[in-house]
């Protein structure tokens, strides 16, 4: 196959974030984001890494079509355009895929609907999601498609961990049942950190904590994810920036009862009020160490809070796995907080658990190990990168189909 790039678009609500990789070797020709779409505000800031020049443009985006045609233009300043024949396929991340998409899928008629059948779990991902998949099939049609969906990963879980104990005939009416996402960044974490051990993804268990603005961890034993924190839909488990994580379901309930709250009152609180920034005010992990650090107690219970839940669950997935060989810290938090990675582990020595303070403290670019040489656990700092994933699973998925043909 000649043509070697993957665009890798990520469609949310109201912005589009995309990436131009050339697979030969893994490199970013080009990345960038269109922001506020829809508003009289919008952004596009587009980086040509071929030439180091970034433009700004601001001005309205009416919605996700006008958005990717600006991106488009973009590109094809800088001969990156989406009708170069070095394009070989456009990876989509979508959010949800529900229990039918368990790899990967090139996009026709069929995977659309389905994508669509699955609005109702994710009624605000989906639909942006399907929007890009469709602006880009009108651009190039010729062009295959591959929506790659964060959950995926996960639908090798079994039974015992994907269902609530919840009534059957209920649970299975509604699709209720534990999903998990952030899929393809559990995915390409637990594997490079397999690599980085020396070993293959089959032959290592590991705890991968995805700490950004959203949250969640997983247990990944032999390359197959067996639990995941993240429920029906992202708001369970760990506390995040603006989520809750884990509460009593009944909480819910009595808002509704004793606080008259309306059903989307409830999601605002939980999903966006809560979390770090309900707890604090804050959400970047950033300013509340740095009110920590002057002694500002509500900032302190806030961080509290939220590495006894990171503590609990890697109590919960050692107990899953029975043996661990490493635990990855990944994203915005986990990359880049040393406070948290030390203070999540402090106390569970007999664990096998420690970091070595130095090297926890040093910075660093790419995968590295923070735990004291000789651990029984290897306790690693794993960047993760989910275009890069994306653009691996789409341009496999092509040349494989390009094979068969
Ligand atoms: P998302 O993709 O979920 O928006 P990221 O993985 O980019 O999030 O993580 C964003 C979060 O990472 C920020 O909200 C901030 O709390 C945290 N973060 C980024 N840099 C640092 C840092 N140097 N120290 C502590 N936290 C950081």
């Amino acid at each position: 196959m000649t043509a070697t790039r993957v665009l890798v678009l990520n469609s949310g609500s109201s912005s589009l974030k995309y990436q131009l990789l050339d697979m030969r070797d893994s490199s970013r020709l080009a990345t960038g984001l269109v922001e506020r779409i829809g508003e009289r505000t919008s952004r596009l800031k587009h980086t040509a890494l071929t030439t180091g020049a970034t433009r700004e443009t601001t001005g309205p985006v009416t919605d996700h079509a006008a958005a990717l045609k600006a991106v488009a233009e973009e590109l094809g300043r800088d001969g990156l355009g989406l009708d170069s024949p070095e394009l070989a396929a456009i990876g989509h991340r979508v959010v949800h895929g529900g229990s039918s998409f368990t790899e990967p899928a090139i996009v026709d008629d069929a995977v659309l609907a389905e994508i669509e059948r699955l609005v109702p779990l994710a009624p605000l991902h989906n639909p942006a999601n399907l929007t890009g998949i469709r602006t880009a099939r009108s651009l190039r049609p010729d062009l295959p498609q591959v929506a790659v969906f964060d959950t995926a990963f996960h639908t090798t879980m079994p039974e015992s961990a994907a269902r609530y104990a919840i009534d059957v005939s209920t649970a299975d009416e509604y699709r209720i049942r534990r999903y998990g996402f952030h899929g393809t960044s559990h995915a390409y974490v637990s594997r490079e950190t397999a690599k980085l051990l020396g070993k293959a993804p089959q032959d290592v268990n590991v705890i991968v904590l995805h700490l950004g603005n959203g949250a969640s961890a997983s247990a990944v034993r032999g390359g197959r994810c067996v639990d995941t924190s993240m429920g029906l839909t992202p708001l369970e488990g760990l506390v995040m920036g603006t989520r809750s994580g884990d509460v009593d379901p009944a909480v819910i309930l009595h808002l509704a009862r004793v606080g008259g709250m309306s059903t989307d009152e409830t999601d605002t609180l939980l999903n966006k009020k809560s979390g770090l920034i309900g707890l604090c005010g804050d959400n970047d992990m950033r300013e509340i160490r740095r009110r920590v650090d002057e002694g500002d107690e509500q900032a302190r219970l806030a961080f509290d809070i939220y590495i006894h839940r990171l503590k609990k669950y890697i109590g919960a997935y050692y107990a899953v796995l029975g043996r661990v060989d490493a635990i990855a810290f990944t994203a915005g938090v986990g990359e880049n907080a040393a406070a948290v990675r030390e203070a999540a582990l402090a106390g569970l020595e007999e664990l096998g658990l420690a970091v070595d303070a130095g090297l926890n403290a040093a910075r660093g670019d790419g995968a590295r190990i923070v735990s004291p040489e000789g651990a029984r656990v290897t306790v690693a700092v794993v960047p993760t990168d989910e275009e890069l994933e994306i653009a691996t699973q789409t341009y496999a998925l092509v040349g494989a189909s390009h094979d068969l043909t």
